[in-house]
């Protein structure tokens, strides 16, 4: 079975659209800062604000030269954070090396932090508290699941990759009992022995390692749930971090990429700058 991530964010954004539309006075808006000219980041922010305007939520953008000072960088979101109209800043990653990612991050006013990357938020994830933003792909990916009838609960979800941005919350999150949906995790990595062995125990497999076809059919159980989030450019065309065409007929059920997970990950980032702005609005 495939997973139609596509099918299941776009039932979410409507309803998010639905919502919007019913609110009176100040929209809700969301600031995004860009750094640079990468080609992969301003495709990323470009996606993410048609999203916004689907959905009635007003971007606001701030784009600046690779060789911006972390100094004026800073002053840039203080001034955000002041700002009463925006409800949520997202910094797009990756920042060029001269810039600190984490002093940017942790200057993002954690009650706009919509992705989710703040220490605060990160830390209100692992404690499992309901007032912190949860990073949008993990949350994406945990929704997609329940969504698509592949509930993690007491299951063994072996997730491969442990950044920031998705790894570690991810785990965070399926674990956890009030916001999360209750499974057994484990987490691999780079440095873990008898990778195979560990990825075939799982019910649940999900990649994020950022390299093609990663993910081969010996370490998939059979009846086992692919998870599919790697986003790698092959000769123009984008694919994941799963063997697609040998891993799908041993899976119960495979994310396709494009297709899965991604578009999961931008109506998150949508649902979160609505929870921001009902909340500040309260
Ligand atoms: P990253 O590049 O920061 O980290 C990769 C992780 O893979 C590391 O934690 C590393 O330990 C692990 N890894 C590397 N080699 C390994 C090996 N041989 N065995 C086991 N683990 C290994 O990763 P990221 O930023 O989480 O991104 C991962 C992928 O997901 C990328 O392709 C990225 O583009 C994609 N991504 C997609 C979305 C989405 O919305 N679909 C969102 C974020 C990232």
């Amino acid at each position: 079975m495939i997973i139609d991530g596509r099918e299941i964010a776009s039932q979410m954004i409507q309803k998010i659209k639905e919502e919007v539309s019913l609110l009176r006075g100040r929209r809700p808006t969301l600031a995004f800062i860009l750094v640079g000219g990468n080609p992969a980041s301003t495709a990323y922010i470009q996606m993410k604000k048609k999203s916004c305007e689907r959905v009635g939520i007003r971007s606001k953008d701030q784009v600046f030269p690779d060789g911006i000072g972390e100094r004026e960088l800073l002053e840039v979101i203080q001034k955000l954070n002041r700002d009463d109209e925006v409800d949520g800043i997202l910094v797009q990653l990756p920042l060029p090396p001269s810039i600190s990612t984490q002093k940017i991050l942790e200057t993002v006013d954690p009650a706009k932090d919509v992705d989710g990357f703040h220490p605060i938020n990160m830390g209100r994830l692992l404690l499992g508290e309901e007032n912190g933003f949860i990073p949008c792909t993990p949350l994406g990916i945990q929704i997609l699941l329940q969504k698509s009838g592949n509930d993690p609960g007491g299951k063994h979800v072996v997730i491969l990759g442990r950044s920031n941005i998705v790894g570690k919350p991810l785990a965070a999150l399926l674990m956890q009992k009030k916001i999360g949906a209750n499974a057994t995790v484990t987490l691999a990595h780079s440095q873990t022995k008898h990778l195979i062995d560990i990825c075939q125990s799982g019910d649940i497999l999900i990649a994020a390692v950022g390299i093609p076809a990663f993910v081969t059919k010996q370490m998939v159980k059979k009846g086992a749930v692919v998870i599919d989030v790697g986003i790698n450019r092959v000769n123009g065309n984008i694919v994941g971090d799963v063997a697609f065409d040998e891993v799908a007929p041993l899976a119960k059920g495979i994310t396709p990429v494009p297709g899965g997970v991604g578009p999961m990950t931008i109506a998150l980032l949508l649902s979160n700058t609505l929870k921001s702005y009902k909340l500040r609005e309260k």
